[in-house]
């Protein structure tokens, strides 16, 4: 068993880290003011290869592994977990098309996708169905052309901004079994999007519902086979979940150190803050909790890797324990901040309210549980 990181790992952390330093992190505000992010910064990440991370070679994509993608996520997100977490998602969209999409599909759409020419959207939340998912209702109803889509996806990430979405419709029968997947471009007559929603956090991506009223696309957008996308969406999740763990792990880093710069300058009773003992075991909990998150969050990604039977179960044991983990981090270093910790300017509550819905999307922490514990059961 070995722990570290291979020298090529640390290279693609280092390259993640320096690229969200010198990209990201200057604009991380601004970019929340304005509540989007420059379209231009996306083909700029898929230069590096961020595109398709882990979409396969033989399809243009960088063919990592989901523990290295975890590596970028968790170096962009020390920059800003918002503009990180957006990037998973187009990632794990990449990923389902070239798992399950036709040859013909993927040499049609991928290239745009792997250069973010095309940015890409997940589309499986509905207004009525969130953690029950597969009572989805939106309906893609059949015709000789191909098929009409009708229904409403609530809370989609990019939802108005990106210019593709991959959408899970209902194409048969009641549950998982009735559900496909079609790939529905910015444009299509009959594809219109709610009112951007006014948000806690992850301010800098716009969120969104995506009504579908009789719009009507070709069969050749159908990812992979009808009645299989249920499966599609859930395989994507695995490693959705990694990333967004990566992206708290990252962002609850990146607060430490700030922390441990300002406890080392600030005085209080004449001396540092980070003399007091009482807040130095403070200090000592968060290393341990973080570094057991991300010892946690790899081991995860590994099992997903070695296609591990129990690998679902980790992924979703990881995601609750590593993304609460960073929320209490965050939480405690705008604690230790004092009332600065509450000013924008110190870079720490936007950390607290970035990182608050990790615990609730790519599957809520309470169905992380149920999750663990059917398959601890089913044991
Ligand atoms: C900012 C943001 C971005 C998002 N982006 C996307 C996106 O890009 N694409 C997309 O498809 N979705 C997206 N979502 C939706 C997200 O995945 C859902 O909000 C999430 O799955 C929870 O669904 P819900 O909101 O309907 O809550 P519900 O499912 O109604 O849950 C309400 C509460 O009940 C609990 N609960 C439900 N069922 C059980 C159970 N069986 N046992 C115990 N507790 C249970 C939940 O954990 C939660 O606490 C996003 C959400 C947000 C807030």
């Amino acid at each position: 068993m070995d722990f570290a990181l291979t020298e090529e790992q640390t290279a693609i952390f280092d390259m993640a880290y320096a690229f969200g330093q010198e990209h990201i992190a200057p604009h991380a505000r601004t970019w929340e003011k304005d509540g989007t992010i420059p379209k231009s910064l996306w083909p700029q990440l898929a230069e590096l290869g961020f595109g398709g991370l882990y979409v396969s070679e033989e399809s243009g994509g960088s063919g990592l592994s989901r523990l290295d993608a975890t590596l970028v996520f968790e170096a962009l997100s020390m920059a800003c977990p918002s503009v990180a977490a957006f990037l998973s998602i187009h990632n794990m969209c990449a990923r389902m098309i070239d798992s399950y999409a036709s040859d013909d599909f993927k040499a049609r759409v991928l290239p745009k996708a792997l250069s973010m020419e095309t940015v890409l959207s997940y589309c499986l939340t509905e207004p009525g169905s969130g953690s029950d998912a597969a009572a989805l209702k939106t309906r893609a109803q059949k015709t000789n052309e191909g098929y009409v889509l009708n229904g409403t996806k609530a809370f989609i990430s990019g939802g108005g901004y990106s210019d593709a979405y991959v959408t899970m419709v209902r194409t048969g029968e009641d549950g998982p079994k009735g559900i496909s997947t079609v790939y529905v471009e910015d444009g299509t007559p009959g594809l219109s999007f709610g009112a951007a929603e006014d948000k806690m956090g992850w301010c800098s991506q716009p969120t969104a519902q995506v009504q579908f009223d009789d719009c009507a696309i070709p069969h050749d957008n159908l990812i992979g086979e009808e009645g299989k996308g249920f499966r599609y969406a859930m395989a994507g999740l695995d490693g959705g979940r990694l990333n967004i763990s990566a992206c708290s792990l990252g962002a609850a880093q990146t607060a430490l150190d700030l922390t441990l710069q300002y406890m080392s300058e600030r005085k209080a009773f004449g001396q540092s803050i980070d003399q007091f003992q009482a807040l130095q075991f403070r200090l000592a909990d968060m290393e341990i909790e973080l570094q057991a998150a991300r010892t946690f969050l790899r081991q995860a990604a590994w099992k997903l890797d070695t296609g591990a039977p129990d690998a679902t179960k980790f992924c979703a044991m990881a995601k609750k324990f590593v993304t609460e983990a960073g929320s209490r981090t965050v939480d405690q270093c705008l604690q230790l901040h004092g009332g600065y910790g509450y000013l924008a300017d110190y870079g720490i509550e936007k950390l607290v309210r970035d990182l608050r819905v990790h615990q609730i999307l790519e599957g809520t922490n309470e169905i992380m549980r149920l999750i663990t514990a059917r398959h601890m059961l089913a044991g």
